[in-house]
């Protein structure tokens, strides 16, 4: 599968041609609890993130945008249904090789940077590969670093750097090692909205010129309309979807959710 990503293909935006799919969830359930406290936290989702597409996440607070992500990228466990990353079913799989499929072939970004202070930005983008005992594939990590717009900072401490770099050199060491699929949460929530803009310019260009896969969580309808399309979740079930959104299309199908949710 990474070779399809190494190719750098934009499968896509190809007319006709649909991408193989990175990631699916079929009539995915996750209930949280028995008895009283029992929550449906998704509710037989069925959703396809294909190769080369950049996915947002939308919906109210307790939608489900987080289960569904954690389900998806194998960080907990889910009721019945089925996750697949690219082949591979996450239900059948056991803690450790659920945690080598984490290691392999996902790419976290989350709204903390999660950087290690004492490492420089380069350090910091390859160690997820170091303590895998991985070499980085030097012509990839090129491309991923002239990408991400730092090459001129890759001597730099964290500290050295603002909020909007720091992430984009969070989106690189989530690029470095080439996972089939990255899953970011809030990425730009903790940063301001000119440097909210350049990480998610960096996304984009590393779904339209590295061919990745990305699926995000947001609640800003300006990060959404980075994104290729917008899921919109409520009550645990996908409710709507939008294509090449723009960011007043996005707001103005949350006011209508909303809308609704008022008059239910
Ligand atoms: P979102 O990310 O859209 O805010 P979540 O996926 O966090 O929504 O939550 C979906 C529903 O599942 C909510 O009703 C929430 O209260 C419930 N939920 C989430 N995590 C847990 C948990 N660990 N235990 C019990 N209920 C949970």
């Amino acid at each position: 599968m990474s070779e399809t990503i190494q190719g750098g293909a934009t499968p896509a935006r190809t007319p006709g041609h649909a991408a193989p799919v990175a990631a699916r969830a079929t009539e995915l359930t996750k209930v949280y609890g028995q008895g009283e406290t029992r929550v449906t936290a998704l509710d037989r989702v069925s959703v396809g993130f294909r190769q080369g597409e950049f996915t947002a996440i939308m919906g109210p607070s307790g939608s489900g945008k987080s289960t569904l992500m954690h389900c998806m990228a194998g960080l907990d466990d889910f009721t019945s249904g089925s996750a697949r990353i690219g082949d591979t079913e996450l239900g059948t799989l056991k803690d450790r090789q659920l945690t080598l499929l984490r290691r392999d072939k996902i790419g976290f970004v989350f709204q903390a940077f999660n950087l290690l202070p004492t490492l420089n930005a380069l350090e910091n983008i390859t160690l997820p590969m170091d303590i895998a005992g991985r070499r980085p594939d030097q012509a990839w990590l090129e491309r991923v670093v002239s990408t991400v717009g730092l090459a001129d900072r890759l001597g730099h401490r964290p500290s050295q750097l603002s909020g909007g770099q720091q992430q984009r050199v969070a989106v690189a060491r989530a690029l470095a090692a080439k996972p089939e699929i990255i899953f970011a949460d809030e990425p730009t929530g903790n940063l301001d909205s000119h440097a909210g803009a350049e990480v998610l310019g960096f996304l984009r260009d590393s779904v339209r010129e590295l061919g990745q896969t990305v699926v995000m969580v947001t609640h800003d309808p300006v990060a959404a309309s980075y994104a290729d399309r917008v899921l919109f979740l409520a009550d645990g079930r996908v409710v709507d979807e939008l294509r090449q959104p723009t960011a007043d299309q996005v707001l103005d199908r949350l006011k209508a959710f909303d809308a609704k949710g008022r008059t239910a």
